[in-house]
Parts: C-alpha cells; structure tokens; sequence
C-alpha cells in the first residue's frame, strides 16, 4: 500500500458544510466486440450474463466478448458530508480527557483502479497470513466518526467463513459492507449500494460470491427448502440453470462452483436492471462494479472484472433507449434465458 499514491481528505471535526464537488470525466465504451462465448470453460474470460435485458430485444448485435473497460477518470470525492460531525458539537458537558484532534487525516484511494489496488494488497497479506490490520486503533475510530469515507462497497455471503475487512485487510471506515446469503440484490440491498455510491461517494463496488456457498449449493441441489429461505434459492436459480444448460454432464458439486460465478454475474445483472443511480455513476466513470470469488479455504480473491456486458445492459435498461432495435441472439450463445430475470 506504500506504493501507490494516496488521497487524503481533511476533516474539520467541527466543520459541518462541505463542498461536493465532482469531477466528472467522460467515460469512452470499448470498441465493437463479437458475441460472447458461451462454453463453460470460460465462464471466468467470457461470462454470460445474467439474463437478456427485457427491451429491446437480446442485446445488440454488436455485443460480445468482455469488454476491456477503459480505467474510470479520477473522482473527486467531497471533504465531508453536511451534518457528519453535528453530534460532535454536544459533548462540552463532560470535561473530556482527551480532545479530538481540531482536524483528521483520512487516507483514501484516487479512484476505483487504485482502490481494487488496495483490496488486492490486502488479500495478498492476508493469504499471506502477514496482514497489518490498518486503521483499526482508537484514534482512527475518533477520525471517522466526524465522517465515513469508505473506498469500496463490498456485497458479498452472510458466510461466516468471510470477514470481509480481514480479507482485504483494512480497518474501520474502509469499507461499506453488505451481506446477504447468496449476495443477492434486492431493493435493499440496491438502496444500500446507492446510498453509498450517491452519499459517501464510494467509487467502487465489489460484488463477492466464494467457494463452497451454502445457499448456492442448496439451489444446485434441487430441494426443498422451508420459510423465507425459499426466497433465496429462487433468487439463485437461475444462476443454477444457467451452469447446468452450459455443462449439462457435470455434477451438481461442480454445477454450484459454476453457478457461483453466474451469480456474481446475476446480481451486478440485478443492481443495473434495478439502480438507476447506478446505471449512470458507471456510465459517468464515477461507479466501478466488479465481480469476485472469495476462497474460503486458501484466502486468496479471484477478481472476475466488470460485467461483459455492462455498457449494453446499461443501455437497455435505461428510460429512452432509442439503441438499434437489433434481433435475438443466436441459440449457440450464452444470450440468457428470455424470463431469467424476472425474479
Ligand atoms: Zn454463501
């Protein structure tokens, strides 16, 4: 983390206004793409995404293969947030022991690229099993509580098998966290990444399955399932039918390591069909959103990237599209299922 440059931001514990002001850069699509592959041994290079955008029809002829995302501008991120440390401003009663600092340091990445930089740093030293729990003392506990700053949304299991700070090695304030079985998006859970995308600003999202997924599991076997968690697996079903139509002769064990993969793929699919909030912060280079794999065995992150087809569903999804009206994707693709998404 010495390596990489650093952005700092200055809190006035007692500073209640602060600017928000954002720069905005303009944010350049890939060039035209072919289809993308469908085989199942490349589900990692050539992902097929989640379903097929409802309107217009499949996706534009000229999709395809992963797109290489070109990096996001950098995004400048306000200083603090109006009303952050107004109640700050009600502990004169005591004669306090030790006064806040009359200003903080907070450390932060200076965008979304230099952020995942960071979370790779810290996995790698936690894999490592040499991590160096940063911002976890008292002090940096009394720095963000005048303001949250977090440099990452992470969405990932209620797995146990998860700590998601130790995993990236970060501390408090670090990371904006949500947890679901099965790292599904929902309206709160879209809500929640909107609220953090449109309120602190965060410029990155990582959308986190991992091996061995219980609820992922429980949807590749096919069985019954009692209460709410029936919900779930319904959710994730069509993650499961997915991997079984791409590799029709492997076993359910393996089918639930794949379907973990097109879940990550579902749920970003879900956030962008759902958020306009985060259809234009990625379309404007402010939202980076990344698929992952977490290793609950070895520790170690498998970094999936941006959906393949983010920029169509993007497009598709948003109010106007005027996009070329163009025909259903060929059979022979990994085009998704015409009502996948209607969970
Ligand atoms: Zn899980």
């Amino acid at each position: 983390m010495t390596s990489v440059s650093k952005r700092r931001y200055t809190l006035g514990i007692l500073a209640i206004t602060a600017g928000t002001t954002l720069a905005l850069g303009g944010w350049t699509n890939p060039p035209e793409h072919n289809e993308p592959d469908t085989h199942a041994a490349d589900a990692h290079a050539t992902p097929a995404p989640s379903t097929k955008p409802a309107t217009p029809a499949a996706k534009p002829a000229s999709t395809g293969a992963k797109p290489v995302a070109p990096p996001p501008p950098p995004a400048v991120r306000p200083s603090a947030k109006p009303g952050a440390a107004a109640a700050q401003t009600t502990t004169t009663a005591k004669p306090a022991a030790k006064e806040p600092p009359a200003t903080a340091e907070v450390e932060a990445p200076a965008n979304a690229d230099e952020a995942i930089k960071w979370l790779q740093d810290g996995n790698q030293r936690w894999t490592a099993g040499r991590d160096d729990a940063p911002n976890t003392s008292p002090a940096r506990r009394q720095t963000v509580a005048a303001g949250q700053h977090p440099f990452a949304t992470i969405l990932t299991c209620a797995d146990s098998r998860i700590p998601v700070e130790r995993v990236f090695d970060r501390g408090v304030g670090d990371l904006f966290v949500l947890r679901v079985a099965g790292n599904l998006v929902g309206p709160h859970e879209a809500g929640t990444i909107e609220y953090g995308a449109e309120h602190l600003d965060v410029p990155l999202l990582i959308v986190m399955g991992h091996t061995k997924c219980g609820a992922v599991g429980a949807a590749a076997g096919h069985g019954h399932a009692e209460g709410n968690i029936s919900s779930l697996i319904q959710a994730i079903e069509p993650a499961v039918t997915r991997a079984e139509r791409l590799n029709p002769s492997l076993p359910a064990a393996e089918i639930a390591a794949i379907a973990v993969k097109e879940n990550v793929w579902q749920s970003i699919f879900d956030l962008l069909k759902t958020s306009q909030i985060c259809r234009e912060r990625v379309a404007k280079g402010e939202l980076k959103i990344v698929g992952a794999v977490y290793d609950i065995s070895g520790g170690s992150v498998e970094w999936l990237g941006e959906h393949p087809w983010q920029s169509e569903l993007i497009a598709a999804f948003s109010p106007g599209h005027t996009g070329p009206q163009t025909a259903e994707a060929p059979a022979a693709t990994t085009a998704p299922e015409a009502h996948a998404d209607e969970h």
